[in-house]
């Protein structure tokens, strides 16, 4: 069974048939998904999915809450001790996403430090681990992450785009990688195909991200273009090709992995 780390299933995008994008993930063998929390609201209905889905869905569905750097002028004083409430609720697996984007600044850089930093505080409160999202701003993030390495347990850098120095340096704090769908992107992805068999295997986890990121070497698209957790078997499949390993290996070790970090 594979988990699917990184979904969004809050989004609208799923509105009408969230139940059949569920039912679709166990029949693909994806059978543990974290939904991704990136705002107050986002959390919350984040946790409603859960608890709505828990009777038919039993020990499938886990949640991270937090600020995404691009909601991060969101944050405010109330912030954390909200985040700090909803993390109490028996679904919520990790704090995040929450990291810097600097690539589209849609936050100040101001605010998504401020934001980041509480969210570092959080978890070292909480004891849970750290879902991290970066973009262009890692030399920054590096920095505050090695300030606080002391602090709190465990993180995962989700959607890894990076350098293979930046990679290094992630795994030398003792961080784990989540691979999307970006692998499956020839073009795109070219650099990250390069690298990711420098990952070491117990520090790998996998992702959809979903609804976005469809994976490139999908042989039938859906017409709507929209991601599902159902699709992972697709970034197992292409990561396995680029690391010359068997997919079995990969999904059996990366639900190992996911097992241990989130506590499922
Ligand atoms: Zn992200």
């Amino acid at each position: 069974m594979l988990t699917d780390i990184g979904v969004n299933l809050s989004s609208s995008r799923y509105r009408k048939d969230r139940r059949n994008v569920l039912q679709n993930a166990l029949e693909a063998g994806v059978g543990k998904l974290i939904l991704t929390g990136t705002s107050l609201s986002e959390s919350k209905a984040t946790l409603d999915i859960c608890d709505f889905f828990a009777n038919d869905f039993p020990e499938m569905l886990y949640a991270t809450v937090g600020i995404h750097p691009h909601n991060a002028e969101q944050f405010n004083h109330g912030t954390s001790d909200a985040l700090y409430n909803l993390s109490a609720h028996p679904s919520v697996v990790a704090i995040g996403e929450t990291g810097l984007d600097f690539f589209r600044n849609i936050a100040s850089p101001k605010a998504q430090q401020i934001s980041f930093e509480a969210h570092l505080e959080l978890a070292t409160k909480t004891g849970l681990p750290m879902f991290l999202h970066e973009r262009e701003a890692e030399s920054l993030q590096l920095e505050i992450l090695k300030e606080h390495r002391n602090y709190f347990k465990d993180a995962v850098v989700h959607c890894f785009t990076g350098n293979r120095d930046t990679l290094l340096k992630y795994l030398e704090l003792g961080l784990y990688i989540g691979i999307t769908g970006w692998v499956c992107d020839q073009k795109r992805g070219s650099e990250l195909r390069n690298i990711v068999s420098d990952i070491p295997i117990d520090r790998l986890m996998i992702e959809t991200d979903a609804p976005y990121l469809l994976p490139q070497n999908m042989i039938f698209k859906p017409k709507n273009k929209r991601n599902e957790p159902s699709f992972l078997p697709w970034v197992a499949k292409e990561i396995a090709a680029c690391r010359i390993e068997c997919v079995e290996e990969i999904i059996e070790q990366t639900s190992i992995n996911a097992k241990k970090f989130f506590n499922i």
